[in-house]
């Protein structure tokens, strides 16, 4: 019996329709619960007995997720400490020096690492930023942003992998969130530094920078008549030179649930 290892083996043996019979929004969804163990590959009603006998699938265990999370995290810190010289790592990632660390401001917010891969802010310090930044550290290219902004779908291969389950985990959370919260935006201009961006197709448009060389564009519409509302997050085609994609996936996230937990607490 073969064994399916990831979301991605096991959507390889999916119908790929996203016919919703299974309850998710898509294979790819209906995929990555079934590897975290929240659903069962038998519970897709269009994949044969034939078929599901020849598959078995080892579900992450309840803490398989955050143990991963963890060990990437600590991978990164090993990365950072392997660097002769993180301080020359300024230029490209759009950082400063201060007292002899690097200096990296994420939404406005300023953040220093040293060469041990310590990390300190006076912000709190949220697992989801230090991965970021180690990533950011370790892989930056230091390419400019061209000012072009796409979608997660048009991020090369893997962002059109990874689009489906982008739009079901920070897409449309997120939207939720404006539709309930109408200061959402308000937060991002005046805590994140966000700013409006007026040329842009939709009822409210603001540029956020998580990473000084990977801006972000919101673009919200509201419902209109028959029309539901709608949202969605566009990046700079060059942000894959400077973060790689799951790591543009793991900040988005970290970034929604940030959000939601300020406007439970402050929104209207
Ligand atoms: S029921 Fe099967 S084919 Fe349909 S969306 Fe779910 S996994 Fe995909």
């Amino acid at each position: 019996m073969a064994q399916l290892n990831s979301p991605l083996d096991i959507l390889k043996i999916l119908p790929k329709t996203n016919c919703r019979d299974c309850g998710e929004a898509t294979c790819m969804v209906f995929a990555v619960a079934v590897k975290q163990g929240k659903k069962k590959l038998n519970q897709c009603p269009h994949l044969g007995d034939d078929l599901l006998s020849q598959f078995q699938v080892e579900a992450d265990s309840v803490n398989q997720g955050e143990e991963d999370f963890l060990r990437k995290l600590n991978q990164q810190r090993a990365k950072i400490k392997e660097i002769d010289d993180l301080l020359g790592r300024a230029e490209p990632m759009g950082a400063e020096i201060k007292n002899g660390k690097l200096a990296v401001k994420v939404l406005g917010k300023e953040f220093l690492l040293d060469k041990d891969a310590n990390m300190a802010s006076q912000c709190h310090m949220n697992l989801w930023v230090q991965r970021p930044i180690l990533d950011y550290a370790v892989f930056c290219q230091g390419v400019e942003p061209t000012g072009k902004w796409v979608s997660m779908r048009d991020l090369g291969k893997d962002g059109a992998e990874w689009a489906n389950f982008f739009s079901k985990r920070c897409e449309e959370p997120l939207k939720k969130l404006a539709d309930d919260y109408t200061d959402l935006f308000e937060f991002m201009v005046e805590i994140f530094n966000a700013k409006r961006a007026q040329e842009f197709d939709a009822d409210i448009a603001v540029e956020l920078r998580p990473l000084p060389k990977v801006p972000m564009l919101i673009c919200y519409w509201r419902e209109d008549g028959e029309m539901g509302s709608q949202l969605n997050l566009f990046f700079d085609e060059v942000t894959p030179k400077n973060l790689p994609v799951d790591c543009i996936f793991t900040l988005c996230t970290g970034m929604m649930i940030m959000f939601e937990k300020i406007a439970q607490t402050h929104g209207k």
